[in-house]
């Protein structure tokens, strides 16, 4: 036999083998929309510690199938913050949110101690929506960093009085002890949400299902005293709230929103070298990032891009693993220096290809709203 019809006749088994493996019955089609000259919202998703080892193991773990094989445009990011190669999620977060590398542990500000504006702030200021949805406390590193202004990421409570200053439209989290139990001052900072006139709920007197918001009126929601349980733990909220988040937000400004999202405990899985909790934190943002993609696709006016901040356990698919049965081990217990992919879907998604510093991650969202460019040392604009 020729070595051509031997590559021919494996190639024919491994489809053969493949394909008697995807039993599932095809998804209903979705409507798409034509995509848009330029986005009116943005989605941006962070798994938090989901390196492209993660994203291969949700893939493969899942039959080999991923939400994120459906985005047409990858690129990939240097994770490195102002002082480390190997960066923490507050540096990792801010570096998304002002376009600034900053020092590990610092949150929306320069390593000089600085506050910089994040893309949050001016997307309010110029009369967006915002949201943000997490499966941390509202108050932890990676959602800290669009809102908050400080010089280091366990300030919680003040991270808390920085959300309150802000006119966050929706938010989704956990951490209410931040608010309503203060240790740095008396302020019941739910009672102050409320007088501003949010809609404000907590995981202990309605559930978030039977909890909606109201258009015309700010939504917070506390899913938890402080971090959320696990997906293993029994938490489920994220893909059905972050899709709500979307629907609410895009009725409530004419002009557009932007949403923050967080598949959280992707990292944490990470660093208790939990490979079974990984998987199901994986499989949540996988479902999480489907809504949102769905969504997306019958607009054609939403921009929908899917990170991370950096790898978390230096994880390692081992041979012997197989689709659907994979044999997972993790090389440490904390964060790895190596480059992030980027999926980017919807109206000037092309930015987003290449290698780039995860700084200009947010000078490519600044440009696809077609705003004035901003000084930068590693970005120049394409027009
Ligand atoms: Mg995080
Ligand atoms: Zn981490």
């Amino acid at each position: 036999m020729s070595k051509r019809v031997k590559t021919l006749l494996l190639l024919a088994l491994i489809g053969s083998f493949w394909g008697c493996k995807t039993t599932d019955p095809p998804p209903a089609p979705i409507i798409q929309a034509p995509i848009a000259e330029q986005p009116k919202n943005i989605i941006l998703m962070i798994g938090d510690g989901m390196g492209l080892t993660q994203v291969s193991a949700g893939l493969f773990h899942n039959n080999n199938r991923f939400s994120l094989e459906k985005f047409p445009v990858v690129g990939l990011h240097k994770s490195h913050s102002a002082n480390y190669l190997v960066t923490d999620s507050a540096a990792g977060a801010t570096a998304f949110a002002c376009g600034r590398k900053t020092l590990n542990g610092a949150i929306g500000m320069t390593p000089d101690s600085l506050v910089c504006e994040t893309i949050l702030e001016e997307m309010e200021n110029k009369g967006y929506a915002t949201g943000i949805v997490v499966t941390s406390t509202i108050v932890h590193a990676t959602p800290a960093a669009f809102f908050a202004h400080q010089p280091l990421r366990v300030f919680y409570e003040n991270i808390a009085s920085d959300l309150v200053e802000h006119d966050v439209d929706l938010f989704i989290g956990g951490g209410l002890e931040y608010f309503s139990n203060r240790s740095v001052d008396e302020r019941n900072l739910v009672d102050e949400l409320e007088g501003k006139g949010y809609k404000v709920g907590a995981y202990n007197r309605q559930s978030l299902k039977k909890f909606t918001p109201v258009q015309g009126q700010n939504f917070a929601y506390f899913t938890a005293q402080t971090q959320p349980p696990e997906v293993l733990e029994g938490r489920h909220y994220l893909p059905s709230a972050s899709l709500m988040a979307a629907e609410y937000l895009s009725a409530e400004e004419e002009q557009g929103f932007f949403l923050v999202i967080e598949g959280s405990q992707i990292d944490w899985a990470g660093h208790a070298n939990d490979d079974h909790a990984l998987v199901k934190e994986l499989m949540d943002f996988d479902q999480t990032i489907n809504n949102l993609l769905n969504f997306a696709r019958k607009r054609g006016d939403t921009l929908v891009l899917v990170t991370a901040d950096h790898e978390t356990g230096g994880l390692a698919i081992d041979e012997g693993s197989k689709i659907g049965r994979l044999k997972l081990t993790f090389n440490l217990n904390d964060h790895t220096a190596t480059m992030i992919p980027v999926f980017a879907y919807g109206p000037k998604a092309e930015l987003f290809s290449g290698i780039y510093e995860n700084t200009d991650l947010y000078h490519k969202m600044r440009e696809a709203m077609g705003w004035e460019a901003k000084e930068s040392h590693t970005y120049r604009p394409s027009r």
